[in-house]
């Protein structure tokens, strides 16, 4: 079986690459769309490795009720606009849809579903890919793998001993699984507040609870606030401190929905509580909350575990960032990562990724690192070559 069809194939169970794209989500697909615009053929110099079934990135995993039209901006890929979508379709769909011709328009051959378990050094200045479908070796690696498979849950004491159900946002199902239920909410994020407005409908009794005061913000979100946000969380990452996601220091734009169901009190937030209990949910000066479901928005974290074999991570915890490269290995990108990851900020990544890579690509050459050949001893074709 040997399904990697790279030029450079080293054998059954893996190939050569100069690029290995890890994740075809919105920074995945936009990196791609750059390195093909940048002379680099898809499935010969670069792959594009994406473990979900389906085109659309984490989009595709989103409820129903997330309808396109709900969604904060939706910012188009490179090279092809997404207009005239219908505001009412579930947002999995209408994406997944765009993901889908987008990948077809351009070619860019993503393979999937596959995997990557683990990226280490291959011994002579490449990496080494290993995924569930055989291994790649690549001069460089653009991670793209998003969030959405590392969602986060604070610990709280008593939490096990819950008899009613837990669910991430993540797993989220829509309103109507909460129908007549009591449910709690924690999470100072928008989609905290897409929970509680929808499951307020049809539940008995909602409660939300977050860790800080919400910052709700009136008036067009426009690009001087997302730009202030951005290089917050730009130079938490500058100084290798783990990102917060740009969304959480953005504040929650106000709409007239949540206008009115702030005038209706289900806007009303507690503070969060210390112990979970079978019943409910308890704070130390007496108040508790009977609840049927306790419902976690309380966000992800980066999904790089697999790249923990290289140690990039620095004493603050988080990895320390120039631009999209990581300075303690110009060989690796981050996009779609801290600063960049919103659908604007994941394209321009993938574009400042690419132009990185090249760079990086033509100094190996003229150097002489790269000695690596293709089979037969032939140099490795690929763009740094042209
Ligand atoms: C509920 C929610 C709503 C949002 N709404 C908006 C919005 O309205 N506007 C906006 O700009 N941003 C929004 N965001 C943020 C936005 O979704 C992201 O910033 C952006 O779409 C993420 O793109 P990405 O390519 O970085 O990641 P993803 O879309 O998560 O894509 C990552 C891909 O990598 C794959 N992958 C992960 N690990 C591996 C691995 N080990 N091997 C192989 N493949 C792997 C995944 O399967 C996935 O297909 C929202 C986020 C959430 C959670």
């Amino acid at each position: 079986m040997n399904h990697l069809v790279a030029g450079n194939g080293t054998g059954a169970h893996g190939a050569e690459v100069e690029v290995v794209v890890v994740g075809a989500g919105q920074a995945g697909l936009a990196s791609a769309y750059h390195l093909r615009r940048a002379g680099f053929e898809p499935g010969r110099d670069f792959v594009v490795l994406d473990r979900s079934p389906r085109p659309g990135g984490a989009w595709q995993f989103r409820w129903p009720t997330l309808t396109y039209g709900r969604v904060h901006a939706m910012n188009a890929l490179p090279g092809m606009e997404l207009a005239g979508a219908d505001p009412d379709r579930p947002s999995s769909e209408v994406v997944g849809e765009y993901f889908a011709a987008y990948e077809r328009a351009f070619g860019l051959r993503v393979r999937r579903p596959v995997r990557v378990r683990a990226v280490r050094e291959a011994g002579d200045g490449r990496l080494r890919v290993e995924t569930d479908a055989g291994t790649w070796t690549a001069r460089a690696l653009i991670n793209a793998t998003g969030t959405w498979d590392r969602p986060f849950v604070p610990r709280v004491k008593g939490q096990e001993t819950f008899a009613g159900r837990q669910v991430h946002t993540s797993r989220y199902p829509g309103p109507d699984a909460f129908a007549g239920e009591r449910v709690v909410v924690v999470g100072g994020g928008t989609s905290a507040v897409q929970h509680l407005l929808e499951i307020s409908r049809v539940a008995a009794a909602t409660t939300w609870v977050t860790r800080r005061e919400p910052v709700f913000v009136e008036g067009p979100f426009d690009s001087g606030r997302g730009r202030a946000a951005v290089a917050l969380v730009e130079e938490r990452v500058r100084n290798g401190l783990p990102p917060r996601s740009v969304v959480s220091v953005t504040g929650l734009p106000m709409t007239e929905e949540m206008r009115r169901a702030r005038d209706s009190g289900v806007l009303r937030r507690l503070p969060m509580f210390d112990r979970v209990t079978p019943e409910g949910v308890v704070w130390d000066g007496g108040r508790s909350v009977a609840a049927d479901s306790i419902v976690w928005a309380t966000g992800f974290r980066a999904a790089i575990d697999h790249l923990a074999p290289l140690r990039l991570r620095e004493p603050g915890g988080g990895i320390r960032m120039e631009g999209t490269r990581v300075a303690r290995d110009p060989r690796i990108h981050l996009v779609g990562y801290g600063p960049s990851a919103s659908t604007i900020g994941a394209g321009r990544a993938g574009r400042a990724a690419v132009r990185d890579v090249r760079a990086f690509l033509s100094r190996a050459r003229e150097g002489g690192r790269d000695a690596v050949t293709a089979r037969g001893g032939a140099p490795v074709r690929g763009a740094a070559a042209r």
